[in-house]
């Protein structure tokens, strides 16, 4: 069901303690030479339509969140920065309402980092309130799935995904090779905000584009690479198991809290 399209009257018939409110969010954000400013609120959302589609009667689909946290992309036009603590503040309420209809469960489908803190601080309201909030980042989860699923930033998994969702979208002759300004000689990014060093990586925060040239980078997936049945292949095993996992979110029944009587 889609919050969006009930009436009041029907979403109160259709709420249960085991109901999970499903709210998708990315950023609008440059993502490099080839993906469209929306990628990271465009792919949450195809999943959270798959993940509503496979249980119509017991999650409720809230409509996604476009905006994010991503100050360190503005060089670029078109990106658009909330902040931090306007997001966290926003998500809160998003929650809020939906604990207020009777919803205990929330799902936060994550499409952008820079959104982390402000959806940990969310979740511990929801939490605080007497609820449970999950936060899923599918882009960590497609490299956890499967090692050859692992991308960048507007690299060739990102791009990959919006091909086989939106192809219209996605503007493979626009590529030109970017400038890496790696940290130092032994210091190089892996990642737009991860250096490795050694047998490990740490995370610098730089502006992005004193990083990359055309906004994209993902070390070892590079977005010359980005083809649709890998998307393809990506988003359905990345679906599959969300789809998994809110089967056992939605048993979710009784948590523990060292404070009760
Ligand atoms: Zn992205």
């Amino acid at each position: 069901m889609y919050l969006a399209s009930l009436t009041w009257k029907k979403l109160e018939e259709s709420i249960s303690e085991e109901t999970i409110g499903l709210i998708p969010l990315g950023s609008v954000e440059q993502h490099g030479p080839l993906g469209p400013l929306g990628t990271d609120y465009m792919i949450p959302e195809e999943l959270a339509k798959r993940i509503e589609a496979a249980y119509p009667d017991r999650v409720l689909l809230v409509p996604t969140m476009p905006y994010g946290v991503c100050p360190y992309h503005t060089s670029f036009p078109g990106t658009i920065d909330m902040g931090l603590e306007v997001l966290a503040e926003v998500m809160t309420r998003i929650a809020m309402g939906l604990m207020n209809a009777g919803i205990k469960k929330i799902i936060f489908l994550n499409g952008h980092g820079g959104n982390g803190p402000s959806l940990d601080k969310a979740a511990l309201a929801v939490y605080n309130r007497g609820g449970i909030a999950a936060i899923v980042d599918w882009w960590v989860l497609a490299g956890q799935l499967n090692s050859t699923w692992a991308g960048g930033h507007g690299a060739g998994q990102e791009t990959s995904v919006m091909m086989a969702i939106k192809p219209d979208l996605v503007h493979m002759k626009d590529f030109f090779p970017a400038e890496i300004h790696h940290l130092s000689d032994t210091l190089q990014n892996t990642h737009i905000s991860t250096v490795f060093f050694g047998k490990g990586s740490v995370r610098v925060i730089r502006n992005v584009k004193d990083v990359t040239s055309n906004g994209a980078y993902g070390g070892t997936d590079v977005p010359e690479k980005a083809n649709a049945p890998w998307g393809k292949e990506i988003i359905e095993g990345v679906s599959a198991y969300l789809v998994n996992f809110t089967e056992e979110f939605l048993k979710v029944s009784h948590i523990y809290r060292s404070d009760e009587a």
